[in-house]
C-alpha cells in the first residue's frame, strides 16, 4: 500500500507530503493514524541534535489510532482496536534481551526516526507487538504523551524499587515532569518538585507534589539527605552534586533527559556514607507500557494537551522548537 506521511527532506526542513511503500507483514498490524504528537525529541531528530537522523524523516513517536488491517499471524489484534504506538515499531525477540522481555534493547530493534518512518502519517505499519491496546478509560488524545514520556519516567521510577511512603524529587515540571509527579503520587510517595517557574507552583501542586522554588541556590543547599529518589527531566545544565547531596543514604538519582553538554560531578557523592546510585532509563519494555497504560488508566493519569489540526503540522512543530508551548502539542488527523 501507498502510505502517505509528512516527512522532512533536509536538516530544519518543513513537514510535506511524503510517500512510501509498505505492505502488512505476518505479524504486523496497519493502523490509521488519529493523534501523533509533535515533542521536543522530534524537533531534535529534525535538526539531527543526536546526529542519527535520516532523511527524509518523518516525525511523530506517540501515536494513537484504529487498527486497520493484520496479519496472518495477529491474534492479539482486531480491526477497529484503539492502540498506542511508542517509539519502538519492532524487535527480533529471538535475542537474548528480547527473551528476558528487554526488547527496548534488541540489537534488531526498529526506532521510529532511525530505522523507520514516524506516526505523523495517515497510516503507520508497526509489529503488533508494539501496538498497545489503549484502557478504555484513557482519552486518546490526553494519553497520547504516555506512549513514549509516560513510559521513560514510569519505568524509570518502577527501576527504582520505591519502599512504601517515599520521599522522592522530579526535577523540572515539563511534560515529563508532570507525568512523574502524576505516577509518583498516585504511588502513594511523598512528592516534591523543584521548577524555577513560580507561575508553575499551583499546577504542582494540583497534580499532588510540592514546590520547592529551583532559583535559590542557598536554600537548595540546605536540604541534605532527604530524598530516597531524585528522577531528573531536565534538558538544561544544573549542578548534579546539589542533588545528589539530597538524597539518603542509599538513595537513587534516576536520568530520564540529558542537557547535551557534559555534566561535571563529584563522584565521591556516590561513596562517601552513602551507596548512592545515580541511573539514565530511556523509554522501557513491552511490560513497562502495559503496566504503565493499566496505571493511568484505573488512576485516571493523563496529559495536558494543546490540540492543533495536521493541517497546522508546521505550525505545530515551529511552536515546540520555539518553546512557546505550555502544555503537550497533539496534532489531530481530521481525514
Ligand atoms: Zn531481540
Amino acid at each position: 500500500m501507498r502510505i502517505k506521511a509528512y516527512g522532512i527532506k533536509q536538516k530544519d526542513g518543513k513537514a510535506a507530503p511524503f510517500y512510501y511503500e509498505r505492505g502488512v507483514g505476518e505479524n504486523e498490524v496497519r493502523i490509521k493514524v488519529l493523534y501523533c504528537a509533535i515533542a521536543r525529541g522530534d524537533i531534535q531528530f529534525i535538526s539531527n541534535d543526536w546526529g542519527d537522523t535520516r532523511y527524509p524523516f518523518v516525525p511523530g513517536h506517540e501515536i494513537v489510532g484504529l487498527v486497520e488491517e493484520t496479519g496472518s499471524r495477529v491474534t492479539a489484534l482486531r480491526v477497529g482496536d484503539r492502540v498506542g504506538v511508542g517509539y519502538q515499531q519492532a524487535a527480533c525477540f529471538e535475542c537474548g534481551f528480547c527473551k528476558e522481555g528487554n526488547e527496548q534493547f534488541c540489537a534488531q530493534q526498529k526506532v521510529i526516526g532511525v530505522h523507520c518512518y514516524g506516526g505523523l502519517a495517515e497510516h503507520i505499519v508497526v509489529d503488533n507487538r508494539f501496538a498497545f491496546k489503549l484502557p478504555p478509560a484513557l482519552h486518546p488524545a490526553r494519553a497520547v504523551p504516555l506512549l513514549s514520556s509516560g513510559l521513560t519516567v514510569y519505568s524509570g521510577i518502577v527501576r527504582a524499587q520505591l519502599r512504601a511512603n517515599s520521599v522522592v524529587g522530579v526535577l523540572g515540571a515539563g511534560g515529563l515532569g508532570q507525568l512523574a509527579i502524576r505516577f509518583l503520587h498516585k504511588m502513594g510517595h511523598k512528592v516534591y518538585a523543584f521548577s524555577h517557574s513560580p507561575e508553575k507552583k499551583e499546577m504542582i501542586n494540583q497534580l499532588g507534589a510540592e514546590c520547592i522554588p529551583g532559583s535559590n541556590p542557598e536554600h537548595l543547599a540546605t536540604i541534605s539527605k532527604t530524598f530516597d529518589l531524585i528522577i531528573s527531566t531536565l534538558n538544561v545544565p544544573y549542578d548534579l552534586d546539589d542533588f545528589l547531596k539530597m538524597l539518603k543514604p542509599q538513595g537513587k538519582f534516576c536520568v530520564v533527559a540529558s542537557p547535551l553538554k557534559k555534566q561535571p560531578v563529584s563522584i565521591g557523592l556516590l561513596y562517601d556514607y552513602a551507596q548512592r546510585t545515580i541511573y539514565g532509563n530511556y523509554v522501557g519494555s513491552r511490560k513497562d507500557m502495559m503496566d504503565m497504560l493499566a496505571f493511568a488508566a484505573k488512576h485516571n493519569i493523563e496529559s495536558i494537551v494543546d490540540i492543533m489540526p495536521f493541517s497546522e503540522m508546521n505550525e505545530a512543530i515551529e511552536k515546540v522548537r520555539a518553546g512557546t508551548v505550555k502544555t503537550r502539542l497533539i496534532l489531530e488527523n481530521h481525514e
